[in-house]
């Protein structure tokens, strides 16, 4: 999937639009989710035009790479998480449920997070491998 400029975190990367910034450097901005899940729910996003994980991983530089998740674990701890414990994720597309084209780390913490998705046998599932 190309890239989308349009995305609303390239236009918040472009200060089109406004947001709560939390943490910035070079290759990283990270900021508070409009609509938090959690106390606290962080999204942590490179600046570079990279629509998910698949597409960072494969064609960011080091440099990005390390920014990034360097800045989650600098996030937490100025987030004083660190102790109490929290929590990363990534949404990847149809099946991830990723509503914005530009990857993003959420990162949730405060509270107690309960597990994490509904367990997939209790839900009727099957495992197939
Ligand atoms: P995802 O479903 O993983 O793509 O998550 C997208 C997240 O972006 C959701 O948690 C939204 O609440 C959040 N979001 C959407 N627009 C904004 C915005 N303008 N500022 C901050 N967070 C946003």
């Amino acid at each position: 999937m190309p890239y989308d400029p349009q995305n609303i975190f390239a236009k918040i990367l472009r200060g089109e639009i406004p947001c709560q910034k939390v943490y910035e450097d070079d290759h990283v901005l990270a900021f508070h989710d409009i609509h938090p899940q959690a106390k606290v729910h962080i999204l942590v996003i490179p600046k570079g035009p990279y629509t998910d994980m698949t597409d960072f991983s494969h064609n960011a530089s080091q440099g990005e790479i390390a920014a990034l998740f360097r800045a989650v674990g600098k996030i937490a701890k100025e987030q004083n998480l660190t102790s109490s414990g929290y929590r990363i994720l990534s949404n990847i597309g149809l099946n991830g449920g990723q509503e914005v084209p530009h990857l993003h780390i959420h990162l949730f913490g405060g509270q107690v997070l309960g597990p994490m998705l509904i367990r997939w046998e209790e839900e009727g599932g099957a495992v197939s491998c």
